[in-house]
């Protein structure tokens, strides 16, 4: 039984946050953990700053759903669904994913989670649990599934590693370089490819 695990931002959809940052204007949302290592101190910041500019979630979702999918990504996640289950893991949210993954046809996804007010405006945020990617995959192969993965950032290594086979998708030159040990892959083709190369069975290209 084989099952793949794909990142989200990055791989199927463009990076939330800094295009919702593009597309609004709001340059101080432009931050990223390399910017503001400690998260929290990050997600607090980008909290606030939606707060100052009254954008509740309706606001944001309706920003997030016209970012759409990365062309292709629809195409291969149908191509994935086809031949093999497949879970999404990303360190976004259920309520920034959800008209994304409407776009994507519903997969099913494991991420952190939000919360509102009354009047819709986002006072918290919730993570699953510490290294939740990685600790998706050991419970999957609890489960006894042997686990395809990609993704293309540091916040996906702990789960390639734990991974049966993972690749790095798109990923830049830097995370490339510090993870030899996972092969780097450019553009769906290849990695359909790739997934089929490590698959037990024989799936049609
Ligand atoms: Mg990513």
């Amino acid at each position: 039984m084989e099952i793949v695990c794909l990142d989200l931002e990055g791989v199927l959809v463009p990076e939330i946050w800094i295009n919702f940052a593009k597309k609004t204007g709001i340059k101080e949302l432009e931050a990223t953990t390399r910017d503001i290592p400690d998260y929290d101190v990050l997600m607090t910041q980008r909290l606030n700053i939606l707060k100052q500019h009254g954008l509740g979630l309706n606001d944001i979702q309706e920003v997030i759903a016209e970012m759409g999918p990365l062309p292709g990504a629809k195409e291969f996640v149908e191509w994935v669904s086809t031949h093999f289950q497949l879970v999404i893991l990303s360190d976004t949210f259920y309520e920034f994913a959800h008209p994304l993954m409407k776009q994507l046809g519903w997969p099913t996804i494991f991420c952190h989670k939000l919360e509102t007010d009354e009047e819709g405006m986002i006072t918290a945020y919730k993570l699953r649990q510490p290294d939740q990617k990685r600790e998706s995959v050991k419970a999957l192969h609890g489960l006894n599934f042997r686990v395809i993965a990609a993704g293309d950032s540091y916040n996906d290594t702990t789960m390639l590693g734990e991974a049966d086979h993972g690749f790095l998708f798109d990923a830049p030159a830097n995370v490339i370089a510090e993870f030899p040990q996972f092969p780097a892959i450019h553009g769906y083709d290849a990695l359909k490819e790739a997934i089929r190369s490590v698959s037990q069975r024989t799936i049609p290209a």
